[in-house]
């Protein structure tokens, strides 16, 4: 907030706004000290005055001093205005985060009751709730409330479903953490600005419907007045001595127009943030087979379906065995991520996750009781996404989200939990780690956020680490250390990993074994050492071979592979690289299986 409004000078609009709402407060403030007494003065002597030297806005029907009235009603306009703001955006993001923590019944009857909240004129609203709850101040404001609540509601149930799709909120389900705490932990404090910034708006507002109820003659009651009761007073005596009208109206003008001003510029200036889609987790019980028991993770005909039938990870077997590190390489599209997010039970809904087998440290994930799963997911399983700033909550302090790991999963007090988040932070190199641990995540550099993201995912003990593209936002200094240091985590924490990449020279320099994956499938998995020169599909082959050495002629293009892969939905019966393939025959119409092809090494490929 402090942020938006150091920028908010660059905005004439703001300017105008900013000075209006200031003199607005700084009137509340001074008003009935200063005008208190002559607010109240009556003059019988001058009744029902018009514009004079002595009383330049005229006089009201006991002879007091209408300009003073109106200087000194600013406090009680603004404080009503205030409440009735607050109770509406209290009231609309409760109801707006309710559907966030109930079950799936319950939560569409809220959404169902705010969609026709939304759609009820908000005058009638108020005016509805301001005769139940009885004429006078109070009955207004709950009115104004009430009128300002759906719009609020509405606004933090997008929000609330935007930012559940962000890599934190996904990283916080994995963990297990509950729904209620993700909304007041993860949710509520990263759309708390644009809630303010609507605040501001809905001060504005409120302010004129509060006029406007007093006016009606539902708002405030006699004696005591605010700029609504006078311009309703005033307005009986319009035709003849129209100044008397005139105050309160400008006061009311000039009021609303500051709060709506401000609340704009701030509302434009915070918009320039963005947040991600919404993450489901399904998987489907497995069945059963032949489980590899030394294996950290074992995956056997894996499927990933969305509506339609399209499936961008089909039938995929894959094997990480302790302490080594496999790569995952292929194209964008290939289904790379989508198959480490089924492993985490990070599907987006509506995907569905089907498996033949899908077994982490020898416990079946299909046949876990929920609350294990999420617990063996939580402690084993580290994930390491490619954008560190969206797998941190930009809200919290980076100690603080290392340490929730451990309060939640190990059940350690808040002192011991930061203790650990300071000591891994050291573990992956950070320098003076008491002090990254204190910062937000923006404070720190892209390579320190992805360090920190590690050291999250060491908080636990992880037989497993997927990291899934973890270096490809980062400039390729950064690369190289965050490889090194995968590479040392890994050694001394005996833990596996799963490395995602479209880079097959990254993966041929980090990995134990790769598996390259094209349309949805693994069409060749090999160890890392037969990569450059033992290659028997096709299209690992061309992926090598696109890759510039010392020998490349650096005056013509770059070697490429020409086509396109196909996307989920158009993947035939054969072979899916056939369009693209130099080899492709007409046995190629016929899908071929991943066969062993030699040690360690597996292919799915007619002619390899
Ligand atoms: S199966 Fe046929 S089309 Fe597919 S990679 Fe092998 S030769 Fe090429």
């Amino acid at each position: 907030m402090g942020r938006l409004i150091r920028r908010l000078p660059s905005s004439p609009a703001a300017v105008a706004g900013a000075v209006l709402v200031t003199l607005m407060v700084i009137l509340a403030i001074i008003g009935p000290p200063i005008w208190g007494a002559a607010a109240e003065r009556i003059d019988p002597a001058a009744i029902l005055q018009g514009s004079s030297a002595a009383h330049p806005l005229g006089t009201d029907n006991l002879g007091r001093d209408l300009l003073a009235r109106v200087l000194v009603a600013g406090r009680y306009s603004l404080t009503l205005a205030l409440l009735a703001a607050l109770i509406g955006a209290g009231a609309g993001i409760v109801l707006g985060a309710l559907p966030s923590v109930l079950p799936r019944r319950a939560a569409r009857l809220v959404t169902g009751t705010v969609n026709a909240l939304v759609a009820f004129p908000g005058l009638l609203l108020a005016m509805f709730t301001a005769v139940i709850a009885g004429l006078g101040a109070k009955g207004a404001v709950l009115g104004i409330g009430a009128a300002i609540a759906p719009g609020f509601a509405r606004l933090t149930q997008t929000m609330a479903a935007s930012i559940a799709g962000a890599d934190y909120v996904a990283a916080a389900r994995m963990l297990g953490v509950s729904r209620a705490r993700i909304l007041v932990r993860h949710v509520l404090p990263n759309i708390a600005e644009p809630l303010i910034l609507n605040l501001t708006q809905a001060l504005g507002g409120a302010l004129l419907g509060l006029a406007g109820m007093s006016f009606l003659g539902l708002g405030v009651q006699p004696p005591a007045f605010d700029w609504g009761r006078l311009l309703f007073d005033g307005f009986a005596r319009i035709y003849v001595t129209p100044e008397v009208a005139l105050g309160p109206a400008l006061a009311v003008a000039l009021a609303g127009i500051g709060f709506n001003l401000l609340g704009d510029a701030l509302a434009k200036v915070a918009s320039r943030t963005a947040v991600p889609g919404k993450l489901s987790v399904p998987v489907v019980p497995p069945e059963q087979g032949e489980p590899d028991p030394g294996a950290v993770l074992e995956v056997k005909d894996l499927s990933v379906t969305f509506p339609g039938g399209v499936q961008p990870v089909r039938e995929l077997s894959l094997t990480v065995a302790p302490g080594e590190i496999v790569g995952l390489v292929g194209e964008s599209g290939s289904g790379k991520s989508l198959t480490a997010a089924a492993v985490g039970g990070l599907v987006p809904y509506p995907g569905a996750v089907t498996s033949g087998r899908l077994r982490l440290c020898g416990a079946d994930l299909g046949e876990l009781p929920e609350a294990e799963r999420r617990k063996l997911l939580g402690t084993s399983l580290a994930m390491v996404f490619q954008d560190p700033m969206a797998s941190l909550n930009p809200a919290l302090k980076v100690g603080g989200q290392l340490a929730e790991v451990s309060i939640v999963h190990q059940g350690a007090s808040r002192a011991d939990a930061r203790r650990r988040a300071v000591d891994r932070l050291g573990h992956v190199h950070l320098p003076e780690p008491e002090k990254q641990a204190r910062r937000h995540p923006h404070q720190l550099s892209g390579g320190m956020r992805q360090r920190a993201v590690i050291a999250m995912g060491l908080m636990g003990t992880p037989k497993l680490i997927i990291a899934d593209e973890p270096t490809t936002a980062l400039d390729v200094t950064v690369q190289r250390q965050i490889l090194r240091l995968l590479r040392e985590v890994t050694e001394e924490t005996g833990s596996a990993a799963l490395f995602i990449s479209h880079d097959i020279a990254v993966v041929g320099e980090l990995c134990d074994r790769v598996a390259v994956m094209y349309a949805g499938r693994v069409v060749e998995e090999l160890p890392v050492e037969q990569l450059a020169t033992g290659a028997a599909h096709p299209y690992t082959r061309a992926l090598v071979a696109s890759l510039p050495d010392m020998d490349t002629d650096r005056s013509g293009p770059l070697a490429s592979i020409p086509g396109r892969q196909p996307s989920p939905g158009q993947v035939g019966a054969g072979c899916a690289f056939t369009d693209r393939c130099p080899l492709a025959t007409a046995r190629c119409a016929e899908r071929p299986p991943l066969v062993t092809y030699g040690k360690a090494h597996r292919v799915a490929c007619w002619e390899a």
